[in-house]
């Protein structure tokens, strides 16, 4: 690991493009999985600086690899994670959430002692328990999960400024060094982002409500449409107003990904469907029944959290 300066003040680790480069967290950090979220921790690490001296950038796809390359944003691209691994002092998995464990068996054998491995997947639990098997003793490892994202894939996706403000939700196990916290922290808020620890579980239930319900809706409501009578599923395109044109904003995400978040969080996100599924009903009744003050509380309760996430800059 480089210089990761561990004890500095939060002020002064702030990511900055700034005449007095920082001394980078790691000599060689190797992304695997260079779509969205790995491509912008390669443009963040290229273009802020003090992140990676240097920076490897691995994908199974030989299209994926040149275009890697030809964006400049990463030093090295390789096909083949453990030999990438075996250069790195941080490797970190940035692949779907399905993906995590067989990557993992791949480049933990390969690591050095004292590398640490993160990876960025959106659910905690599932992932924890997959790569948990292939876990070295001395190989830190630090679950992460940036809460930024867009509902594009791919390298062309990324961009460095991805992170800024968003937060960045660690899940140390109870025996992970907090020296390779420290380090992972600081590496995110060098990406622009605030951090939180939280237990793994606690990680799943938070995200079940603010991300993958959400998502649920979003491509249910969407089918909901296009299971319509032709004629008005041509009007819900030709007239979709803002609620419409949001929902399909994020439906248009990625379908393995997807997939994958939703299985791999099964629990808990059925349990808050069940819950919104109650509150859904309490809505209907009450428009059935014309209940004006439910209906207004409901409204303003929702206005209410809107402006909270204005103030908290995460709208
Ligand atoms: P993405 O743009 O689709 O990128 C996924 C990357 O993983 C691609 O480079 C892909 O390679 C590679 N990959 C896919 N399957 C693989 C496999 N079986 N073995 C090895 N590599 C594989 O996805 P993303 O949005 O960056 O998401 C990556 C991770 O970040 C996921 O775990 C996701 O849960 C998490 N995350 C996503 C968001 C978000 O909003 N998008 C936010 C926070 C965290 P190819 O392109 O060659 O297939």
């Amino acid at each position: 690991m480089a210089d990761a300066g561990l004890s500095m003040p939060d002020n002064q680790s702030r990511p900055v493009a700034s005449a007095v480069p920082l001394p980078p967290v790691f000599e060689t950090l190797v992304v695997v999985g260079p779509g969205l979220i790995g491509s912008s921790v390669l443009r963040r690490a290229r273009e802020f600086g003090g992140l990676a001296r240097r920076v490897i950038a691995v994908d199974v796809s030989p299209e994926v690899r040149a275009r890697v390359s030809e964006l400049g944003i990463a030093d090295e691209v390789m096909a083949d994670a453990a030999e990438a691994a075996a250069q790195a002092d941080c490797v970190m998995l940035c692949v779907p959430v399905g993906a995590m464990g067989p990557v993992a068996a791949q480049v933990l054998p390969a690591m050095r002692p004292g590398a640490i491995l993160t990876e960025v997947g959106s659910t905690k639990v599932s992932v924890i328990e997959a790569i948990t098997p292939y876990l070295r003793p001395d190989v830190p490892y630090v679950p992460a999960h940036p809460m930024a994202g867009t509902e594009f894939s791919g390298p062309d996706a990324g961009f460095a400024t991805l992170f800024e403000k968003r937060w960045c939700l660690l899940t140390p196990l109870d025996n992970t060094p907090v020296e390779a916290v420290g380090a992972i922290r600081i590496l995110w808020e060098r990406c622009g982002a605030r951090l939180r620890e939280m237990t793994p579980a606690h990680h799943d239930r938070v995200c079940a409500i603010v991300s993958h319900l959400p998502h649920l809706l979003a491509f249910t409501i969407c089918g909901t449409a296009d299971d319509l009578a032709d004629e008005t599923r041509s009007e819900v395109l030709d007239f979709a107003a803002s609620g419409f044109r949001d929902f399909t904003r994020i439906a248009a995400s990625d379908p393995i990904m997807w997939r994958d978040i939703f299985l791999l969080n099964r629990d808990a996100l059925l349990e808050m469907l069940a819950r919104f599924m109650e509150d859904a009903q309490a809505m209907a009744r009450a428009i059935r029944w014309g209940d004006e003050a439910y209906i207004v509380d409901r409204i303003e309760r929702g206005r209410k959290i809107r402006k909270s996430l204005i103030e908290n800059e995460q709208a």
